[in-house]
């Protein structure tokens, strides 16, 4: 299958006409995102009429250098899990490459430096590269292209990690990107290649020409890169590679029923031997898998059962989440952050570290969340309503510290760590922006009883608690100590005491938050620092006046 040139133009963001290139002429292919071969327009872009195509990755160094000071291994931005399932994705996408007669080309540095450094040394006429949304990429693409520009090299720079353009969305909202799922479902309509055929393989390349004095080296392994392979007891499962994706993606879809009946946010966040949804967000993260090539075999599905489900519950709705944040988040200034960000409440959330570094840790004492947080910490992925809980219990549940820093801690460690997806769903499970029934809290005990009232998934991640009986797995603290030391874990010493109270704590969440709320109400959306500062105030003294009265109380009926 392949893509028509009219398919191709409509495609493109960067608005450049397609001209018909010289047969003598060089391309580089510099891959980011978009790991794939499969509907790959860049890629394709760059092949056309080129006698050579240089494709590129650069290491970067902000992303991959070793940190020795973070808190697990991995680099200051990403566990050691995502390099791994990067470099994984690396090799496979040199492996597709050799098999159509051209490599992966690896360089290391800052990107723009050595991008720039490459079109010169290698006499480039046409640069491709996935768009991308996030604030980092955009900044490194405007470099380039000003760059690029001022040399008369052609660029094309397709939209194909989203179903939408979101830029195209934003101006066809007026402006603005629509706020809510199904604002955003109506401007977007039906995707233009929906009915289409999308590129799924190539028969060859043009091979890479003379590479002159650039440093060029193979994938490099987790070794070259200076990270040691620790020894650890439990690995992700979760390996990288389009080959990988593609794997997984027909057998997601080859159980019809079950794509037919997929309806968020129904299944068991506690399955972990069989995830109850794709665990495909990894591969979408850095586009092994095709955004768009994952909707049409849906909707493929979708056209050969009788009944199936609809958005925003459905396989193809979670795409379309997908999409939705991205829209917001490409059309929001200071998206990743509470001060500046217009869609954003403004609340005093605490900076306690002590309990932060509780819960980044899975030292909460609450074992349903430290469950969650073992397998954030050995997977890099958890199931969405997992997500929910743990995200919940830190903000607005329990701990209300601020969301930015657990998204941090997510952005981090998850495997599919996304900028667009993973801040706003912190933005979300904070009450910070697109929900807001702050007074719906997660129970941190009976939450996940419903699912798996055995613990079976607690057993598992959380070993030093698999001999607790099952009338306690979720409240250990309240086992006799007969019971505990039969079941080998004292709590305060094999397994800590709850940091909080849940009712109490989750109580007093709710107060700050109605009070949060309400100053948010009376300044319209003028919230300055200072504000912020003397509702904290007042929250403390209301707290301490609370306590004495209570005490008072305690006194008198003594
Ligand atoms: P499926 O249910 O099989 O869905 C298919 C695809 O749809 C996913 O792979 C994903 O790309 C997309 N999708 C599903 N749910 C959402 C959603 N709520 N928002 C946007 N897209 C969605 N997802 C990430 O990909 N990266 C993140 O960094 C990330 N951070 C999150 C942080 C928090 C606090 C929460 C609550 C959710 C976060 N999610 C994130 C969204 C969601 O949890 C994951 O996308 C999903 O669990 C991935 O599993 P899956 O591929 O099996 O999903």
């Amino acid at each position: 299958m392949k893509l028509s040139s009219h398919h191709f133009r409509s495609l493109s963001s960067s608005g450049l006409p397609m001209a018909k290139m010289d047969p003598g002429s060089n391309s580089l292919m510099w891959f980011r995102k978009g790991l794939r071969i499969h509907d790959n327009p860049a890629l394709e872009y760059a092949a056309k009429d080129s006698k050579h195509v240089y494709p590129v990755f650069v290491i970067d160094p902000r992303y991959m250098e070793p940190d020795p000071t973070a808190f697990s291994p991995g680099s200051a931005r990403a566990g050691l899990n995502r390099i791994r399932f990067l470099l994984e994705s690396l090799t496979d996408l040199d492996k597709s490459l050799k098999n159509l007669g051209s490599r992966l080309l690896v360089l290391k540095g800052e990107p723009s430096e050595i991008v720039i450094h490459c079109l010169k040394e290698w006499n480039i006429n046409k640069l491709c590269f996935e768009f991308d949304t996030e604030p980092y990429y955009q900044a490194l693409d405007d470099k380039i292209k000003s760059y690029a520009s001022l040399v008369g090299i052609e660029i094309f720079s397709p939209v194909s990690h989203t179903l939408f353009n979101p830029a195209e969305i934003i101006q066809k909202n007026g402006g603005t990107p629509p706020l809510s799922y199904q604002s955003f479902i109506k401007v977007a309509g039906q995707p233009s290649w929906s009915s289409s055929c999308l590129s799924t393989s190539l028969s060859c390349l043009p091979p890479p020409g003379n590479l002159g004095s650039c440093t060029i080296s193979e994938v490099p392994s987790l070794n070259d890169l200076g990270y040691e392979e620790s020894e650890e007891d439990e690995r992700t499962p979760i390996r990288g590679g389009e080959s990988e994706a593609l794997r997984r993606l027909s057998e997601s879809i080859a159980d019809k029923d079950w794509v037919a009946n997929f309806e968020k946010p129904k299944g068991d966040p506690s399955a972990f031997l069989k995830p109850a949804t794709t665990v495909l967000s990894p591969y979408l993260k850095f586009g092994c898998l095709s955004p768009r090539y994952f909707y049409q075999c849906i909707q493929e599905v979708q056209k050969n059962v009788k009944r199936h489900t609809s958005p925003p519950v459905s396989l193809l709705g979670q795409l379309l989440w997908r999409d939705f944040f991205y829209t917001v988040a490409f059309g929001t200034p200071n998206f990743d952050k509470m001060r500046g960000n217009r869609i954003c409440k403004q609340i005093p959330w605490d900076s306690n570290d002590e309990l932060l570094a509780a819960w980044r840790d899975a030292r909460t004492g609450f074992p349903w969340i430290d469950a969650i947080m073992v397998q954030l910490r050995k997977w890099g992925w958890m199931h969405h309503l997992a997500r929910h809980c743990v995200a919940c219990f830190l903000t607005r549940g329990d701990l209300y510290v601020h969301w930015e820093k657990g998204r941090d801690v997510f952005e981090r460690l998850l495997v599919d760590s996304d900028w667009a997806i993973n801040n706003g769903n912190w933005l979300w499970l904070s009450c910070s922006s697109f929900f807001y029934q702050y007074n719906r809290i997660y129970s941190p005990i009976s939450f996940g009883k419903k699912y798996d009232p055995n613990g079976n998934y607690i057993r598992h991640f959380l070993p030093v608690l698999k001999d607790m009986p099952k009338e306690y797995i979720y409240e250990p603290w309240c086992a006799p100590l007969s019971i505990q030391t039969k079941a080998k874990c004292i709590i305060g010493k094999d397994y800590p005491k709850p940091v909080v109270s849940h009712d109490s704590a989750s109580k007093e969440c709710r107060r700050r938050l109605a009070e949060a709320y309400e100053l948010n109400k009376k300044q319209n959306g003028t919230v300055s620092e200072e504000d912020l500062k003397k509702l904290r105030r007042k929250l403390e003294e209301d707290k301490i006046q609370e306590s004495k009265s209570k005490r008072l109380k305690q006194k008198s009926i003594g």
